[in-house]
């Protein structure tokens, strides 16, 4: 792919010189190195017209305007670019003038969303160093070097040295189609390796989410880990803790719905950061011996849905890695004596409350995923018009999916799956049959299900949720 372009950067003559020095830049980058044009694939065609049309006016309004960030990485990869970011000279203030159809977003980073239609072209204003002493003073670091804001306008190559991964820092820009490269990004797109700008401990302290964006993009790119680059990971693992909720609930989404979940999975607890994410269900992988197989495969079902360009849900997605934490909680809960029902509620309810102190679930999905829970209890009870009204649930389909990912991670006994899937499929008539059939061996008699296997192990005891003859 891209012979011209790797013919080019294989010849080290061609390497074009350093036109900036950085003896007055931020100090530590290898400095700019411009790709032209007929040296390089990227090709305007790559980008959407809104893309195109925001770097239009800018340019014609004399400011600078730059395509960077994942779009030309990608790009550069002979990937499709999945959305695009400016970056330019303009304030947010000038942005909003030259834009009717723009908005003023974010504090911690205030950037611009020029809407076109259904697409958002996100514009950023060229970024300082924090602490520098010229443009507006509004970085702020906390004792611990975590960057709270970040807001100080600088110039393009404090912007580029200020971005996370080398391959992050190439930027298009549309005065001449030329790309800009300050941190030898290409260099690392060649050799497929992920590194951080600047000192790599430095950088996880100032953001943390750089620890989960390196294994997102390792894994989606298919790129190594730079040795620097991986090697604090593991021991900063926990300033993940510090983290706003709700931005690791968007980081989380980003990691597990980009159709590599199950990579990402492994990589995420190798490096320690899985539990410092999902606590509960790390605790629980280690005791419960279904737990781990429960969440691979459910997140096995969410990378085969998207590859299939079918739709995922993040309900189902949290369902699956909460049940663990939750299961174990019910045990100890019905091991003091309550009934299911008020079993599962109280532990849906505590490891949930623990959850939100991590990761935020909005809930628009933590009630589907609740429900999804609770069905898990309606399923094993069939008689009567039981099936017919658990068949009605809106949830029933995803609490479906969800009891065989339990059968095949060997949490209950399978069977209970099978007769689901038989008694949807069946016509009214066939249906009544099977319900006859249950007679006598269906948990939802008068004992109410409350009749439970003899308890071995603690661990087991949950297989008592999805009993059902
Ligand atoms: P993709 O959109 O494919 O997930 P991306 O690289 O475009 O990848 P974005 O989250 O859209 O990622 O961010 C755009 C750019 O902003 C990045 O390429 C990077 O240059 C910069 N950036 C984003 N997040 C950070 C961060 N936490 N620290 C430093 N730079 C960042
Ligand atoms: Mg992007």
């Amino acid at each position: 792919m891209f012979k011209g372009f790797t013919r080019f950067l294989q010849r080290p003559g061609e390497r074009l010189k350093t036109l900036l020095g950085s003896q007055d830049g931020p100090g530590d980058g290898p400095g700019l190195r411009i790709i032209p044009r007929e040296d390089h694939p990227v090709s305007r065609k790559l980008f959407s017209e809104a893309a195109l049309k925001v770097l239009y006016r800018l340019h014609n309004a004399g400011f600078e305007a730059y395509l960077v960030g994942g779009c030309i990485r990608d790009s550069l990869l002979g990937k499709a670019p999945k959305d695009f970011d400016v970056a330019t000279n303009a304030t947010p203030e000038q942005l909003r003038d030259l834009f009717r159809n723009s908005r003023i977003i974010g504090r911690r980073f205030r950037i611009v969303h020029v809407r076109f239609g259904r697409e958002v072209i996100e514009v950023t204003t060229f970024r300082g160093k924090p602490g520098d002493d010229h443009g507006e003073h509004i970085a702020h670091q906390s004792e611990h070097g975590l960057l709270l804001r970040d807001n100080v306008w600088g110039n393009i190559e404090e912007d580029a040295l200020r971005r996370d991964f080398t391959v992050n820092a190439l930027y298009y820009n549309i005065a001449d189609f030329s790309i800009h490269d300050w941190a030898d990004g290409v260099r690392d797109i060649e050799s497929r390796t992920l590194r951080l700008i600047g000192d790599p401990e430095t950088r996880y302290r100032e953001d943390p989410v750089r620890m989960l964006r390196a294994i997102r993009f390792a894994t989606k790119l298919g790129f190594r880990l730079d040795a620097d680059t991986e090697a604090p990971i593991r021991e900063l693992a926990p300033l993940l803790l510090q983290i706003p909720p709700a931005r690791l609930f968007d980081e989380v989404l980003k990691l597990f719905l980009a159709g590599h979940a199950v990579d990402t999975f492994h990589a995420l607890r190798d490096y320690g950061l899985f539990a410092m994410l999902f606590p509960e269900a790390y605790e629980a992988m280690a005791e419960l011996p279904w737990a781990e197989s429960l969440i691979e495969r459910a997140l096995d079902n969410t990378d085969t849905r998207i590859r299939e360009e079918r739709p995922v849900t993040p309900a189902f997605l949290f369902a699956a890695l909460l049940w663990p934490g939750v299961a174990r909680r019910m045990d100890d809960i019905q091991a003091e004596g309550m009934p299911p029902i008020p079993a599962l509620q109280a532990a849906s309810q505590q490891a949930v409350s623990r959850q939100l102190q991590h990761i935020s679930i909005p809930k628009r999905f933590s009630l589907p995923m609740r429900d999804i829970w609770d069905l898990q209890l309606r399923l094993p009870k069939r008689r009567g018009k039981r099936a017919i009204q658990t068949r009605e649930h809106p949830r029933f389909r995803a609490a479906y999916d969800f009891l065989l990912l339990r059968e095949e991670a060997g949490e209950i006994d399978p069977g209970l799956g099978q007769w689901w899937n038989a008694f949807q499929n069946a016509d009214d008539h066939e249906q009544h049959r099977m319900l006859g059939k249950l007679d006598g061996s269906d948990p939802s008699g008068a004992d109410n299900g409350r009749k439970r296997r003899p308890r071995k192990r603690r661990r087991r005891t949950s297989s008592s949720m999805g009993h059902h003859d």
